[in-house]
């Protein structure tokens, strides 16, 4: 009897369509999405963009979350770089910023991301086909960050 080899490709196997609009959307809070993982790296990265240090970055810009990571402040609920619909550290904004909407928790099923993603973002409606590969490589490059 053949054995049945089970496929375990992910929804997304085909890639995905997405095309950032710059429509600020992803930067404002919804619901439980309030953060922004910020690790020290990132805060030195950002500080020197800034032309300020690390510690003055991290008391400016910075809160503390339930569980001891350091997010971005969120202020009149939008992250506190949006300003004018348009994000004030664009060349240099966090890796979760970059690779939105391609998160581990938002990919977990279509459904999910139809809920978290598709219902409210205008880039992941249409435009440039994001292959597997790269989605994967996002993935990865969101959850190292976020260590
Ligand atoms: S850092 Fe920039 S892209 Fe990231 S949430 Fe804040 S305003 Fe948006």
């Amino acid at each position: 009897m053949p054995v049945t080899q089970k496929d375990d490709s992910p929804w997304w196997a085909d890639g995905l369509p997405f095309t950032c609009q710059q429509s600020g959307k992803c930067c404002h809070a919804r619901g439980d999405y309030a953060w922004v993982y910020v690790g020290w790296p990132e805060r030195e990265r950002l500080a020197q963009a800034l032309q300020i240090t690390p510690e003055e970055f991290t008391q400016k810009y910075t809160i503390t979350d339930a569980q001891g990571a350091r997010i971005l402040r969120f202020v009149d609920g939008h992250c506190i770089f949006l300003e004018d619909a348009a994000c004030q550290v664009h060349d240099h904004k966090p890796v979760q910023c970059r690779t939105w909407p391609f998160w581990e928790e938002l990919l977990e099923s279509p459904e999910t991301y139809e809920a978290e993603v598709r219902n409210f973002c205008p880039g992941s409606r249409s435009g440039k086909r994001i292959s597997a590969d790269e989605i994967r490589r996002q993935m990865k490059e969101t959850e190292e960050a976020r260590q």
